[in-house]
């Protein structure tokens, strides 16, 4: 670690200050937070200090900037987070224009209209929409359809990134960050300068994760936190008193040195003895999205219990990017790191949403393989080997989740990691001929055989990955696939989901109740994606209004599609197939008071989504291909168990291997689906009730916590 006294020894250094809640305190609004005589006086006299080159890094506007080259001559002055340059007294744009932001900025600004008290704010390459004004019961349903609309704008406009803001949602050019304007500033120092970077504030951290070794950065804040600065002081009192020490210092004036904790909490004694890594860190905090439900709950305990730790990617791409970041904290630990450019484009949308994803639920005609892309999955499998390593030692335990990941546990191998090595396939695995299309298949299946424990959803993936191996390698790798993988059903916590669907609690459903107006509802719930089936799905209601014209008019199909950014081209055509034969089948079939297809394209949080599942009287879940699906389990544990709706289930998805008691349908087979669809909505009370009870029984054995008790058993006794 960089001592701080070698700040006043180095030949030269670059330094960076952030100004709003650094070298200035906050005022109620920007415009009344103004740089006092006696720190432009110190400002001055640090820039004036031999060996000094110095910059101030603001995400203020530059027109909020005007006035300061003017007191400060020698001072470089970056604006709006390094998108306004200012080094020669002249300001100079850092990126050209980003006109597209004009269109995602009116979509935001209507959003924005339904709700009193958000602000919408335009920069030259940003646009933030806030919320913090809004009434908290608001937050949910603003925040839901902001990143939808945000998301599905992102999938078109590569170029523009989503930031993680507390109550609010901000798109901004990827380049437009202070990571960017520090390199900016770090050249206009003489090479191999020291540099030290202060701030207070999130976008703060593009500056410290761009530092290198012999740099040093210092967070602003009360309390540590998850940051890249190595040190910490509390406030701007003892920002000035700090700079007031280096003033003296660098003119060799011996001063007694101020005291700078460290930015990072405590971390707890030795290496944590569990590491979980997913490729992108779960969303821990809020209790919004998929990730609070089944596996982030059940995996919390065992972090908890062994001080474990999940490691991931940040979401954001930087450069240089992999530094890991600690947060040790509740629920869970976490560390991540940022990705290199090029990793999101060749590994994320390239080789594992256009590569794996399309060949493990075996759609071969969506499959592409590119050999860049493939070098660049082993780089990203090696380098979370090392944060890995960096993270847990040699000696923890590691739980891989996902198709990201197949190789890390043979780069591990490579480093020296002796612990127990499991990794968990939440997605299908298809028969040897399929997967054997994949130009490097053998070295990835000799790859997972790496790992002690590869845990799949059912038997078919388990018999599948077993006879690939036989096939591509041999009898003996064979006999080790079998020695490895075990069938271990992901789950929900089915008592959460019944309770919140049976609380009397009111949600926005209400209008739906109205909308329904006591006709049977049919229930689709799917991320918008081609493996869910979802244009089949429509055609085979379609159908059914066809062949059996009673159910006209007595019953409605809402379809919830989320939004997703799985960065897959084809995306944007089956939104715009979903859409067009929703029209058609509307316009078909439609009365001025009935509309049989209602498509929300968004998504709910569990709890409002567990009373829509109770309210349906058909769970209508038909992927043509899918590892588990959760929402089948979920709409079973919603049912009120005395009249309970029925669920019709594709016999593709692993849930159909256990919940044998649901309707089974062919979602291929169009008349076959319109068909069980009608004896689902006939179905008797005593038939429903009897069906429910046998789904119940999978449901609540194969839950969450089920899923953890089984995996953390199979792998402290591997076979
Ligand atoms: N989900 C949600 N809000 C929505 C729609 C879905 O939270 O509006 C959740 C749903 O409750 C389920 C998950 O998304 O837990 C979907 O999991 P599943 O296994 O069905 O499909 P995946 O998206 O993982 O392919």
């Amino acid at each position: 670690m960089v001592d701080w006294h070698e700040l006043a020894s180095a030949p030269s250094l670059v330094i960076a200050l952030d100004l709003d809640g650094t070298l200035i305190p906050f005022a109620p609004t920007p415009h009344d937070a103004k740089i006092d005589g006696d720190t432009a006086a110190l400002v001055n006299a640090l820039a004036s200090s031999p060996g000094v080159t110095l910059g101030l890094v603001s995400g203020r506007p530059r027109d909020m900037m005007e006035d300061l080259p003017a007191r400060f001559p020698n001072v470089a002055l970056a604006a709006e987070h390094g998108v306004w340059r200012c080094g020669n007294g002249v300001w100079e744009a850092a990126l050209p224009p980003v006109p597209q932001l004009d269109e995602i900025e009116r979509s935001l600004r209507s959003l924005a209209a339904r709700y009193q008290g958000t602000i919408v704010e335009r920069k030259s390459c940003s646009v933030c929409l806030h919320w913090r004004l809004v009434g908290t019961t608001e937050h949910a349903a603003i925040s839901s359809a902001a990143e939808v609309l945000v998301d599905e704008w992102l999938e078109t406009n590569g170029e523009l990134e989503r930031l993680p803001v507390v109550e609010a949602i901000e798109i901004r050019h990827r380049a437009a960050h202070k990571g960017v304007a520090l390199g900016w500033l770090r050249g206009r120092g003489p090479a191999n300068s020291m540099m030290l970077a202060i701030g207070d504030d999130t976008t703060d951290e593009d500056m410290f994760v761009s530092l290198r070794d012999q740099d040093l950065g210092i967070l602003v804040a009360l309390e540590p936190r998850l940051t890249g600065a190595t040190f910490r002081l509390p406030d701007v009192a003892a920002v000035h008193a700090f700079l007031a020490w280096l003033v003296e210092a660098r003119q060799r004036r011996h001063v007694t040195a101020p005291f700078l904790a460290l930015a990072q909490p405590d971390a707890p004694r030795g290496d944590p003895k569990l590491v979980v890594v997913s490729n992108r860190l779960p969303n821990l905090g809020t209790g919004r999205g998929k990730e609070v439900g089944g596996l982030v709950s059940a995996i919390a305990p065992a972090l908890r219990e062994t001080h474990g730790i999940w490691l991931g990617w940040s979401g954001l791409e930087r450069e240089p990017g992999l530094r890991v970041r600690l947060e040790h904290g509740d629920p869970v630990s976490r560390a991540q790191f940022d990705y290199p450019p090029t990793w999101r484009q060749r590994f994320y949308a390239g080789f594992c949403n256009q590569s794996l994803w399309p060949l493990l639920h075996g759609f071969l005609g969506r499959v592409r393989y590119v050999d860049d892309e493939w070098a660049c999955y082993q780089e990203v499998n090696r380098a979370y080997a090392q944060a890995i390593q960096q993270v847990g030692g040699d000696n923890a335990e590691v739980w891989v989740q996902d198709f990201h990941l197949m190789l890390v546990a043979r780069e591990l191998a490579k480093l020296g990691h002796r612990g127990a090595r499991g990794f968990y396939l939440h997605v299908p695995f298809m028969p040897l001929d399929i997967f054997a299309t994949m130009p490097w298949s053998a070295e990835v299946v000799e790859a997972l055989l790496a790992y002690d424990l590869v845990g799949v959803q059912c038997d078919r993936w388990r018999e599948n990955l077993i006879a690939t191996a036989k096939g591509l390698l041999g009898s003996d790798a064979a006999a080790r696939a079998s020695k490895v993988t075990r069938t271990i059903p992901v789950g929900i916590d089915p008592d959460r989901i019944a309770e919140a669907a049976a609380s009397t609690e009111t949600t926005e459903l209400g209008s739906y109740e109205t909308m329904l107006g006591g006709r049977k509802l049919i229930l689709g719930v799917d991320r918008l994606d081609y493996s869910k089936g979802i244009p089949e799905r429509l055609e085979a209601f379609a159908r059914m209004l066809e062949r059996f014209p009673q159910w006209r008019g007595k019953v409605s199909l809402i379809q919830v599609s989320v939004p997703t950014r799985a960065d897959v081209p084809d995306y944007g055509a089956l939104r715009s197939r979903v859409e067009s034969l929703v029209g058609r089948i509307n316009g078909a079939y439609g009365e001025a008071d009935w509309t049989p297809v209602r498509y929300l394209y968004r998504s709910y949080d569990q709890d409002t989504l567990a009373k829509l599942y109770r309210f349906a009287d058909v769970g209508l879940v038909t992927p043509l291909r899918d590892g588990m699906n959760l929402v089948a389990k979920e709409f079973v544990a919603a049912q009120d168990p005395a009249d309970p709706g029925v669920l019709v289930l594709s016999r593709f998805c692993g849930a159909a291997e256990r919940m044998t008691d649901a309707i089974v349908t062919n979602p291929y087979h169009v008349d076959g689906v319109a068909t069980d669809l009608d004896r689902a909505l006939r179905a008797e009370l005593p038939d429903r009730i009897s069906r429910n009870e046998g789904l119940r029984r999978v449901v609540w054995a194969d839950s969450a916590a089920a899923w953890t008790r089984s995996w953390r058993e199979a792998l402290h006794k591997p076979a």
